[in-house]
């Protein structure tokens, strides 16, 4: 609490209270009321329309039931979710994730960052999340898609392209969108294109989607090592995870010319000297859905596997890292070690992947960082484009998307600069981003009534 402004405390305070146990939701809302400070000592009026109260209680929360039938005729149960935190900009708008650790806390910490994170893009969407405790590790094509029938079933009645537009996340690509898209035109016969995002091509999907994020990520980390006169040129770079995120980051921070040494999945992490090769990680990631152990069998020489129980991605020393796995996967001492071994700059792929500690311990040592509500924006901001792209019946080339792309992730790093500037802490992305992304909501909020 000491960290608070002390006029905020009192609504800290009952944040907790109502939403006692969801602990990555309360560690979500502590980050950014860390920053308000400032604003409410320079606009009083977001105190005094409890603009602060309001914007931490989602608009409205769905949890329901999703039976379905297994291979072997089993009745499965999951349970589904969907937080529509936040319309004032537009519909709501964020992924769907689909992983056993899912629940109510995850999904609002979810639903609040991307509040901010929509806002900071420019574009006109809310904030929503959603997803489900479902394990999709192991289960076959048919099991995947009877699940996701059975998710649409009840979720479509709560969404619409003017409503409230889902895409992925953990455990959610192009498969299972098409999957739930299907369902959902069935159930409503109507081709909506625009009610779901990152879909195929071949059915309203937007060129640069799928790379979106991980591109986003690294073209944000590149402006921010052009304010220190330098680039990814020769870098040596970490990237946690090997899924959406993580591949495409590796991607560009390659296109970039940095050499990406080591990456990672829940078993363990692979360290390749040479650096990774993007087309072997695709082909055991994307295609055959494998293990990160895979990587190595196959590559032979220069490359080690070491498993989640002997240490982790953090230790492999690094110029640049960039965390794009899970919340809360790079803590105090996976920071201590990095900054130890020279990191100079850090850039949030994942949602919230570096815990308060870590956080910490960059700004005080001096290393760039850069939060994720601002540096994985590149895949809700494509998102948007794809929305764009589906009202207007048009479809865009690669080039054309990925300029945009690159112009809006360069937009919001210089908003977060300036905004930090602006409160006098220079340098500060994390102050930057919540504090833009909140003004533009609390704005939009204010001048719609007490809603
Ligand atoms: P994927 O499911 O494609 O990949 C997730 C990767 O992270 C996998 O390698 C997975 O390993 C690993 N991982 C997941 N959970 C854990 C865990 N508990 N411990 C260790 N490793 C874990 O997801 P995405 O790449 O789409 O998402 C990654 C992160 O980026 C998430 O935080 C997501 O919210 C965020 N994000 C994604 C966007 C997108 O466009 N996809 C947009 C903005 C943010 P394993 O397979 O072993 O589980």
């Amino acid at each position: 609490m000491n960290s608070i402004d002390e006029k905020l405390r009192p609504i800290l305070a009952e944040v907790h209270r109502r939403n006692a146990g969801e602990d990555e939701f309360l560690q979500a809302v502590h980050e950014v009321l860390e920053s308000l400070g400032r604003v409410v000592a320079k606009h009083p009026h977001y105190l005094e329309k409890a603009l602060i109260e309001r914007i931490c209680e989602p608009e409205r929360q769905i949890i329901f039931r999703i039976p379905w039938v297994d291979d072997k005729g089993q009745v499965q149960i999951n349970r589904g979710f969907r937080v529509q935190f936040n319309s004032a900009l537009g519909p709501y708008k964020g992924g769907m994730r689909f992983h056993p650790s899912v629940n109510v806390g995850i999904i609002k910490f979810l639903g609040f960052e991307q509040t901010f994170k929509n806002a900071l893009t420019g574009l006109p969407i809310g904030g929503g999340k959603g997803g489900s405790d479902f394990d999709p590790k192991g289960r076959s094509d048919g099991e995947i898609m009877r699940f996701c029938q059975s998710l649409m079933t009840e979720l479509h009645r709560h969404l619409g392209e003017q409503t409230d537009v889902p895409a992925g996340d953990i455990g959610v690509s192009g498969r299972e969108i098409g999957y739930m898209f299907g369902q959902y035109k069935r159930l409503n016969n109507r081709f909506e294109a625009g009610v779901l995002t990152g879909k195929a091509l071949a059915f309203g999907g937007s060129r640069a989607r799928t790379e979106a994020t991980g591109y986003g990520n690294t073209y944000f980390v590149r402006a921010m090592l052009q304010t220190m006169g330098t680039d990814f040129d020769g870098k040596k770079v970490v990237v946690s995870g090997s899924g959406n995120v993580a591949i495409y980051t590796i991607e560009k921070v390659q296109a970039f010319g940095g050499k990406v040494i080591a990456c990672s999945d829940s078993s363990g992490y692979v360290v390749d000297e040479n650096g990774i090769d993007l087309d072997l990680l695709k082909e055991i990631k994307e295609v055959r859905r494998e293990r990160i152990g895979e990587y190595v069998k196959r590559r032979g020489e220069g490359a080690h596997f070491i498993p989640t129980s002997k240490g982790e991605i953090w230790d492999v020393p690094c110029d640049v890292a960039m965390p794009s796995a899970t919340q809360n996967e790079l803590s105090g001492k996976g920071a201590a070690t990095l900054i130890r071994n020279g990191v100079i700059a850090v850039g949030e792929g994942a949602n919230m992947p570096s815990t308060p500690e870590a956080i910490k311990a960059f700004q005080e040592a001096g290393v760039k960082f850069a939060p994720g509500k601002a540096a994985n924006a590149g895949g809700v901001a494509t998102s948007a484009l794809e929305m764009q792209q589906n009202a207007s019946r048009d479809s865009w080339s690669f080039e054309q998307t990925e300029e945009r792309l690159a112009k809006i992730m360069r937009d919001i790093h210089d908003t977060c600069a300036t905004t930090a500037d602006e409160y006098g802490a220079p340098g500060d992305y994390v102050l930057g981003a919540n504090i833009a992304g909140f003004v533009r909501v609390a704005e939009a909020m204010d001048m719609q009534g007490v809603i």
